[in-house]
């Protein structure tokens, strides 16, 4: 839990671009979609990697993995289009199935190397199991600590792994780095003008509704974050901060190589 109280977000200047690194196909909805829709209208390049096929995600007997992989995929393309997003990239790892290991960490390290993010939103690897009595998946675990160890080391050190290099891939420095939290952040975003926005997107996850209507339960917690910080409708995060954004933002001035270089790790 945060020490501090909760503050609500208001950016020095937009992000030029953000990665969202989901598990499944519908993870970054669920938790952020407002935040995402409200950066897209501000300037940011929002862009997806989500890492897995999202095949585990039905309780249909007559639905099999092959099917469903395609009817996800699609989906997600449809809800981050409502949101305005650029970019969907899928890693294709088996839902259900995702390990912290080295290989998808060197994979996730690319991603963020060829994408080059001030931000990234991910999903918190330290929730466990929630106050309303759910497990966390072990997915979305998995893919929280590959984030967080591909910010350091993977994505950022120069000689973790000279392929990436060969690829053309060069480190690279995330600037702020937004874990959704659905309990009490450290940081909360106002989606009161978004909020519309994430509930559509939401029902473009048609398959993981089986005819639910998201926009009551999600106008709640949201209502409950909100309350914290004074706004209607809130989403949550606990965001850590590498280093401050430079005020311009100009690429020139973010690609240059630091005329002061901080030592090796
Ligand atoms: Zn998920």
């Amino acid at each position: 839990m945060p020490e501090t109280e909760p503050r609500l977000w208001k950016p020095v200047r937009p992000f030029s671009r953000a990665l969202v690194i989901v598990a499944h196909p519908d993870d970054a909805e669920f938790g952020a979609a407002g935040t995402i829709a409200r950066w897209v209208e501000l300037g940011t390049d929002v862009r997806y990697v989500v890492l897995t096929d999202g095949a585990s995600g039905s309780a249909d007997p007559a639905m099999t993995r092959e099917r469903l992989v395609e009817i996800r995929e699609r989906e997600q393309r449809a809800a981050s289009k409502e949101l305005g997003v650029s970019d969907v990239t899928f890693l294709g790892y088996p839902d259900g199935f995702l390990e912290p290991s080295l290989e998808a960490r060197r994979k996730v390290a690319a991603e963020i190397r060829r994408h080059r993010p001030e931000a990234i939103i991910t999903l918190n690897p330290e929730v466990r199991w929630t106050a309303w009595g759910s497990v966390n998946h072990p997915d979305h675990r998995a893919v929280g600590d590959l984030v967080l160890h591909s910010i350091n080391p993977a994505a950022s050190t120069r000689l973790w792994d000279p392929t990436l290099i060969d690829e053309g891939l060069e480190p690279w420095d995330v600037a702020e780095l937004w874990m959704t939290a659905f309990g009490r952040g450290s940081e909360m975003v106002d989606i009161t003008g978004t909020f519309e926005r994430k509930v559509d997107a939401l029902r473009r996850h048609a398959s993981q509704l089986s005819g639910w209507d998201p926009e009551p339960r999600m106008r709640e917690m949201a209502a409950v974050r909100g309350r914290e910080v004074g706004v209607e409708l809130a989403e949550a995060f606990v965001v850590l901060r590498f280093r401050v954004l430079d005020e311009d933002g100009s690429e020139a001035v973010r690609d240059k190589p630091p005329t002061n270089p901080k030592p090796a790790r």
